[in-house]
């Protein structure tokens, strides 16, 4: 049996749970424990899968094909496992299992009530992969903030597990922020003080308080906070603000955060944490040879979120490369035939993200065919490589109004369609062609140089593809079909073999990369980059020279 660790937050959202959580499990495993980690939400969306990236992030799509919180994402990059559907629960979720089986009769003569019967759902969500049987330790991290009205059922279920379960089977981390008010240069106790009263008021009562703060704790703060929050002192510990999410496990191992945790679950027999990989790879991406810039284009820009697992993998690409690599994001809703030259001035490699909709559509395809033309390395994502088979549709083949039926239904060329099995479908929720599908490659493609294989298998999020009526056009005018799902014929992968790197993939690589394995397709795109970025300084300094002479 499985002993459970839950993980609550206090103060305010924002406060970097799901890395802490994901910390926590990376030093238990380190220790050699199996653990999986899981996210309750407490929305009533049954998935985040029909939010919009401003309201949410992104969404996470796990191999089993559940549109899930981004958190999923810091899960699997910190531990290379892989999460299901099991992993993240809404209050949506709860509600429809539990209105179900009231309509099926399951209560029948009963009042179905939040207490006991969603608490009980909860409870048995929370135990689910518990009892697999698979795993030494869950991790439950537990959605918005201690007071919210909408998160008070699942604390309920927490305070429930507590009581039903053996003492040494629980443990309750709370993370709490001290603020330091600059005018006073003072940290402040009080907020935490209120968020501990307010979780302890709901019967659950935390065996660690993990602090986040901007200045350190000092002893005397962290006696006051032990004292009137009800913990031993060496149960309260900080988390100052990293420079990077990656150095959290050991900021947090120093703190001895996994060993305060297995003194409360009486675990006695652990190992010391193997850690050296994750060392080798920090000490990679905070000491880099070089720096590469890269050009995001798509239309959430504005908040770093609705592109994390993007943004994560171009952190592991550049690590495995030793370069940094800045991201310079880039509207695509602004770019035109106009500023184009001068919007992507100055990048060594264009990635153009997934999305829906019309919003930004003409400036993602003009900044395809500046890459196509301009021999900048060039990396589609789904919605990215569909743009990039319509510029080619569109300025290569002759179809001027080529498009996807998505944009543009009455399109004369429709190079990019409804999937068949789409077209039957009327409800929006998880009805995408979603999670873990095979790719068969090309021999001797880029596609084949990049993985290194002929079969792989990478996860999707979409309703449209690359239509096949149009395929014999495309590869006898340059564009290769590198990559297809045999069973359907669907087009996984498009490039140009007379371009230095331009690759559109229908899937999502960045779904798949993490700290121990980096997407190649990311890793191949950042080393295309940095010779780019070395060809381009080799240049300059050749004219430079040339203009001495
Ligand atoms: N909107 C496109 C589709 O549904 C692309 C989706 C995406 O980029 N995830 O096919």
């Amino acid at each position: 049996m499985a002993k459970y660790i839950f993980v609550t937050g206090g103060v305010t959202s924002s406060l970097g749970k799901g890395i802490i959580a994901a910390s926590l499990a990376k030093l238990l495993q380190a220790r050699g424990f199996t653990v999986t980690i899981q996210k309750f939400d407490p929305y009533i969306n049954v998935d985040p899968g029909t939010l919009n990236p401003y309201e949410h992030g992104e969404c996470y799509v796990t191999e089993d094909g559940a549109e899930t919180d981004l958190d999923l994402g810091h899960y699997e990059r910190f531990l290379s496992i892989h999460t299901t559907q099991a992993n993240n629960v809404t209050t949506g979720r709860i509600y429809q299992t539990v209105i179900n089986k009231e309509r099926a009769g399951d209560f029948l003569g009963k009042t179905v009530q939040v207490v006991p019967h969603i608490t009980d759902e909860i409870k048995r969500r929370m135990q689910l992969l518990g009892k697999e049987g698979k795993y030494d330790i869950v991790i439950t991290e537990i959605g918005g903030t201690v007071g919210d009205i909408e998160s008070l059922p699942f604390i309920e279920a927490v305070r429930q597990l507590q009581w039903e379960l053996p003492d040494e089977d629980v443990a309750v981390v709370h993370l709490t922020l001290i603020p330091y008010l600059r005018a006073a240069k003072e940290l402040k106790t009080k907020p935490t003080q209120h968020s501990v009263k307010m979780l302890s008021e709901t019967g659950v009562h935390p065996d660690v308080i993990v602090c986040r703060t901007e200045e350190p704790l000092n002893n005397d703060i962290k006696r006051k906070i032990a004292l009137f929050c009800n913990v031993k002192q060496d149960a309260v510990i900080e988390a100052m603000d990293a420079s990077t999410i990656y150095e959290v496990p050991l900021l947090m191992l120093r703190e001895k955060l996994d060993l305060i945790c297995m003194k409360k679950l009486n675990i006695t027999e652990f190992k010391e944490p193997e850690l050296d990989k994750w060392k080798a790879y920090l000490d990679k991406l905070k000491y880099p040879k070089s720096k590469v810039t890269v050009g995001l284009i798509g239309k959430y820009i504005e908040l770093q979120d609705a592109y994390k697992s993007i943004l994560e993998s171009f952190i592991h690409a550049g690590a495995m490369n030793e370069v940094k690599v800045q991201v310079v994001n880039v509207h695509s809703e602004f770019i035109t035939k106009e500023n184009v030259a001068e919007k992507l001035e100055g990048l060594d490699g264009l990635l153009v993200a997934p999305g829906f909709g019309h919003r930004g559509i003409e400036g993602k395809i003009i900044a395809v065919q500046y890459a196509r033309e301009q021999g900048l390395p060039f990396f589609g994502i789904c919605l990215g490589m569909q743009m990039a088979v319509i510029e080619f549709a569109r300025n290569i083949l002759g179809h001027p109004h080529a498009h996807s039926t998505e944009m543009d239904a009455n399109t004369p060329d429709p190079v990019i369609n409804m999937m068949e099995e789409q077209k039957k479908i009327t409800m929006m929720g998880g009805t995408m062609r979603l999670g873990s599908y095979g790719c068969e490659i090309k021999k001797d493609t880029l596609a084949h140089k990049i993985y290194g294989e002929l079969h792989i298998t990478e996860r999707h999020r979409h309703r449209y593809e690359f239509n096949n009526a149009y395929l014999e056009q495309f590869e006898s005018n340059g564009m290769v079909a590198s990559g297809k799902n045999n069973e359907t014929g669907l087009v996984e992968i498009v490039e140009l073999p007379n371009h230095p790197f331009f690759i559109g993939v229908q899937y999502h690589p960045e779904l798949k990369s993490s700290v121990e394995h980096p997407a190649p397709l990311f890793v191949s795109f950042i080393a295309a980059a940095k010779k780019y970025n070395e060809t381009k300084g080799q240049l300059i300094a050749s004219l430079l020279k040339k203009e001495t002479v």
